[in-house]
């Protein structure tokens, strides 16, 4: 490997999302050296996007909030498949992380006795979702970022990993030994270089390019996902995507794009063609008792939270998603394909552009559509995945030593379905924790675990393969079949046959995928990075459909139109995926959920 770059730290953290900035800030206090990774510039990760707020029970405008409300809202938000310890964790240890990031300068809007303001989101009893605006993300990776800075956190951006390396001869680590490094490349030169460390944090994102309308954007190829599974780790609850109800659907060329849950919380509703507000026909048994049934008892939930139960149109999103897939299946859609979502004629165009400038702007600009005037047209898009790298509740080490996963890469937090605004909450309280996690760990290893020649090598040929094919598929093609697949086959209502069929097209896919071949040079070569996504995305498509055929229930994220209720047996297990090291195919076993201590089970009972 001669004249390979190469770098040593103590804590390599890959993505610079939330999860990767606030994990590289705790391993840095805790006295680490601290790389961080990531394939955008800096400042660009897809927490930037992030739109509608944190979720934390400040108890800023509600004093009855706390933990255990909040425990208890996003336990039933994952219909109780959630890990209870990391949902406890959150729930816990949200607020003063968001106390911490307002210390480190970040500007909450306010309440009018100066604390910061709390909005409601679907799923949550009280409002708890501290914000700036509809642009939290913004602020909140502008204060994180800053932070890394000026803690003079070395950073390698435009830089994407393709490998993560163990050192056989750490035997401790299981199978494989302990974590000792990664490998990738500089997307401007395509030069390679060597990262040795004793640990790697994931905090890579999301997946939701693998299907064809999705608010997510280029990066979420399911990176850290893949990486994580051929270093021999495992993932839980891939089965769970979760398609967010409202998306744009028109125009073409942004439809998927993100319309935030906050136009529901602060007042907007869904309407059918016939402008009917639909939500009420669609109330589930679980959800009844904290629903409201009537429009009278909806409206008056907005003034007086005490005394009326919550609109429908706030129910979690799988719930809200469905109803609006039904309503468009039933003919009732939009000119577009969507339904309706109006605040235009339910508040002044003063508070709409005051508490929501990015979507104002977004559709204006993006469709030319007037949301202070008129209703917005949408439809649900794939948003966020709930699956990830399973990890343990209080460190985030996974079963592999040395290798970490924080954010929407780790797996178990959410359950069957992630609450609006838990998301970023969740980035800062496990990525605090597996940043400090790693550091000590890193920092504690008395013999550090080396990175051979023979493994540098073989990366290096793994990541130049598709350059020795000639006249193979083009990489492009392969992701754009691979999208139609998981859009079709694999989407919000699944059948048996569906998921048997996509498992062969995957199969196929795989095949296709062996033989493609990219043009040109290793200089800035969108094809050749493509054609190294494209691997990443189809494992992790396969343990989506494998994991969805397996459970044979509906539940959250997961609808089975052949098994249309939930059921108790399911409710108790895990899937576990693994990439066993002799075969490209995953590896699917059933996995008890941990056990509920009893104080925590009587917060359930109570209601
Ligand atoms: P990200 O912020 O996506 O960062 C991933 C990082 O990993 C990036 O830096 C990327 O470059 C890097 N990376 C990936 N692969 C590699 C690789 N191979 N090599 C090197 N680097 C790599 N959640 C909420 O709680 N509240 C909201 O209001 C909210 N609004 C949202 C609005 C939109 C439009 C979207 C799309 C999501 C929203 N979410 C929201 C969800 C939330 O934003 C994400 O789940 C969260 O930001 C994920 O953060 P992360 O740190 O895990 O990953």
């Amino acid at each position: 490997d001669t004249g390979i770059e190469r770098h040593e730290y103590d804590v390599v953290v890959i993505g610079a999302g939330g999860a990767g900035l606030r994990a590289a800030i705790a391993a840095h206090d805790a006295g680490a050296r601290v790389a961080i990774v990531c394939k955008s510039l800096l400042g660009k990760a897809h927490t930037v996007m992030a739109e509608g707020g944190i979720a934390a029970a400040m108890g800023n405008l509600y004093a009855d909030d706390n933990w255990r409300v909040h425990f208890r809202d996003t336990m039933r938000g994952g219909k109780m498949l959630n890990n209870w310890r990391m949902a406890q964790l959150h729930a816990q240890e949200a607020p003063e992380r968001v106390l911490e990031l307002e210390e480190w300068g970040a500007l909450f809007d306010r309440t009018a006795d100066g604390l910061i303001s709390q909005r409601d989101f679907g799923g949550h009893r009280y409002a708890r979702l501290a914000h700036v605006g509809d642009r939290t993300g913004l602020e909140m990776i502008r204060t994180l970022q800053q932070r890394a800075v000026d803690l003079d956190i070395d950073v390698f951006m435009e830089f994407t990993v393709t490998e993560l390396f163990r050192d056989p001869s750490t035997g401790s680590g299981g199978t494989g030994g302990r974590i000792s490094g990664a490998f990738g490349y500089w997307r401007e030169t395509g030069r390679f270089v060597v990262f040795e460390s004793p640990t790697v944090v994931l905090a890579t994102g999301g997946i939701g390019k693998s299907y064809q309308v999705t608010s997510n954007s280029w990066e979420y190829t399911g990176d850290g996902h893949a990486l994580a599974m051929r270093a021999g780790a495992s993932l839980i609850n891939m089965e769970f995507v979760q398609f967010h109800p409202t998306g744009m659907v028109w125009p073409p060329s942004v439809k998927g794009l993100l319309v935030t849950e906050s136009v529901r919380g602060d007042g907007g509703v869904l309407k059918n063609a016939e402008g009917e507000r639909f939500m009420f026909d669609y109330i589930p048994e679980f959800f009844k008792k904290e629903t409201a049934d009537t429009i009278e008892e909806a409206e008056g939930w907005y003034t007086d939270k005490k005394n009326h139960r919550r609109p429908p149109e706030l129910l979690p999103r799988d719930e809200v998603a469905r109803a609006i897939n039904s309503e468009i299946k039933a003919g009732r859609g939009s000119p577009h394909g969507g339904v309706y979502l109006d605040i235009a004629s339910r508040r002044s165009p003063d508070f709409i552009r005051r508490r929501l400038p990015s979507m104002y702007h977004q559709f204006k600009e993006l469709a030319d559509v007037d949301i202070t005037q008129e209703p917005m047209e949408v439809g649900p898009t794939c948003h966020y995945v709930m699956g990830g790298v399973e990890v343990d509740a209080d460190t985030e080490q996974s079963i592999v030593e040395g290798l970490y996963a924080a954010g929407e890469v780790a797996g178990g937090m959410h359950g069957s379905n992630r609450l609006g605004g838990n998301s970023l909450s969740d980035l800062l309280v496990f990525g605090r924790r597996a940043g400090h996690n790693a550091a000590y760990h890193s920092m504690r290893t008395k013999q550090r675990p080396t990175v051979s020649a023979e493994q540098v090598k073989a990366a290096s040929a793994a990541a130049l393969h598709p350059f020795e094919v000639e006249g193979g598929e083009n990489p492009y093609t392969i992701q754009t079949d691979l999208q139609d697949v998981m859009q079709r086959l694999v989407g919000i209502i699944r059948t048996e046959a569906e998921l048997r069929d996509s498992l062969a097209e995957i199969e196929r896919l795989k095949e296709r995928a062996k033989r493609l071949s990219v043009e040109g040079h290793r200089q800035y070569n969108p094809g050749w990075h493509l054609a190294l996504d494209l691997a990443n995305m189809l494992v992790v498509s396969e343990c989506i459909a494998k994991a969805a055929l397996e459970r044979q229930e509906s539940r959250g994220g997961h609808t089975r139109d052949d098994y249309p209720t939930p059921d108790d047996g399911w409710g108790a297990l895990n899937l576990v995926l693994t990439l066993p090291s002799d075969s490209d195919s995953v590896d699917l076993k059933h996995q008890p959920l941990p056990v509920m201590p009893d104080d925590l089970k009587t917060l359930f009972e109570e209601s």
